[in-house]
């Protein structure tokens, strides 16, 4: 049967040449990267190193990079890390009420323990305006985070015009860019964040090893405590082979970012095309243009997402309903609802992401794969049956 991976934005497969140079790290240059002999001043030069690359690319200062153990702890940090350290200017925070769990977690969490969070609201497409956030800021707000590029409808952010509005109120600002870093150009400097998420394994890295920007100046309290590691900021023996892997694969990813986002955005715009044209009462979830190449979410009417979902994966096909992070449980995307989406049609949404190694093949297959699926569950299907040709259901 064939196998067709269209989870991009779950994750990515390492690329063979990050997976090289990553090799050597594990059974010769095995040194603790904090030890003070050969073998750990080894490990430490390949860490060094690293970060002075991953800053070069990204335009920062190699000071400003902290590794992390991926995007969770990287927006756990930077929200709890913050809130926790700038109480002094007050305890209001605001997120968007799209972010991944990984922020809105944290925001429940510092709920709990007496913080006022306001939750943005997007437009129908997925857009945070700046207004809302206008709106929303008082003097009070210690943090505001928005993420980058939304992980289930792609949608991206006007990141810019959102940390500048956070700045005039004094707050600080932070971005989940853990689905767009390696996908499409983040400005670190130009944005002029504070903080910024990314992780290694959506840009074909390892997973378990990602990095937090701290702006120099920025002071969140620490998260993970332990030893004097990544600057007394985070404990932990340092992960040398992830951190070389996160380095390599950016550099990859960066170098031929324009190239594969033009291919893979042909395949998706394809695809989605085909899909619109061929089955009926179909909603494209998201903005059209304030998108990420690589995603594409839809609303198949009258069938559920999962029904679905578990026949692609019969005809060898991986998709995802919702998030990955939230499979496991039946709820609807609070990113689907947020933008207004009825829960029904929550309910009938899938995900498809593309990457550098989709093919022509696998989209053509997929493209009849999803039709015939979709007729196959709504014949089943008792809403479907009573449905009486005009558009009454929604
Ligand atoms: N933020 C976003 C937008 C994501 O898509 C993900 C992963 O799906 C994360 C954070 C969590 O990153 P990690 O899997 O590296 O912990």
């Amino acid at each position: 049967m064939r196998k067709v991976y269209l989870d991009y934005s779950a994750t990515t497969p390492v690329d063979e040449r990050v997976f090289e140079k990553m090799r050597p790290y594990f059974t010769e240059v095995f040194g603790n990267a904090n030890s003070l002999h050969g073998f750990g001043r080894e490990g430490a030069k390949a860490v060094d190193s690293a970060r002075r690359k991953i800053a070069e690319l990204l335009k920062v200062k190699p000071t400003e990079i902290y590794f992390t153990s991926g995007g969770t702890e990287g927006d756990n940090w930077a929200l709890k890390g913050t809130a926790s350290a700038y109480s002094h200017k007050g305890k209001h925070i605001i997120v968007s009420a799209i972010e991944h769990a990984a922020i809105i977690h944290s925001a429940r969490q510092l709920e709990k323990n007496g913080f006022r969070v306001t939750y943005l609201a997007p437009n129908d497409k997925g857009i945070i305006n700046p207004e809302t956030l206008e709106n929303a800021i008082t003097d009070d707000t210690s943090i505001v985070s928005v993420m980058t590029a939304n992980n289930e409808i792609g949608t991206v952010q006007p990141i810019k015009e959102l940390c500048e509005i956070a700045h005039k109120h004094g707050s600080l600002f932070h971005t989940d860019a853990v689905q767009a870093v390696g996908s499409i150009p983040v400005d670190i400097s130009g944005w002029n964040v504070d903080l910024l998420t990314f992780s290694a394994h959506k840009f074909y890295g390892p997973k378990g090893i990602g990095v937090l920007y701290i702006k120099s100046g920025v002071k969140p309290d620490k998260i993970v405590t332990g030893g004097h590691q990544e600057r007394s900021m985070r404990g932990g023996t340092t992960n040398v082979p992830e951190v070389v892997g996160l380095a390599t694969a950016l550099e990859i990813a960066l170098s031929e970012m324009s190239e594969n986002s033009v291919k893979i955005r042909k395949l998706r715009d394809r695809f989605v095309e085909s899909i619109e044209s061929k089955i009926p009462y179909v909603v494209y979830n998201g903005d059209r243009k304030r998108r990420l190449p690589q995603n594409a979410n839809f609303a198949f009417e009258f069938i559920e997402g999962e029904s679905l979902l578990l026949r692609l994966d019969m005809a060898g096909i991986a998709c995802s309903s919702g998030s990955a992070c939230s499979s496991g449980s039946l709820d609807p995307s609070h990113v689907l609802l947020a933008t207004g989406l009825p829960i029904e049609k929550a309910h009938g949404s899938i995900r498809f992401s593309f990457g550098k190694y989709t093919t022509d093949e696998d989209v053509d297959y997929t493209i009849e794969s999803v039709v015939k699926a979709v007729n196959d569950l709504r014949a089943l299907s008792p809403l479907f049956s009573e449905f009486k040709g005009d558009k009454k259901y929604v």
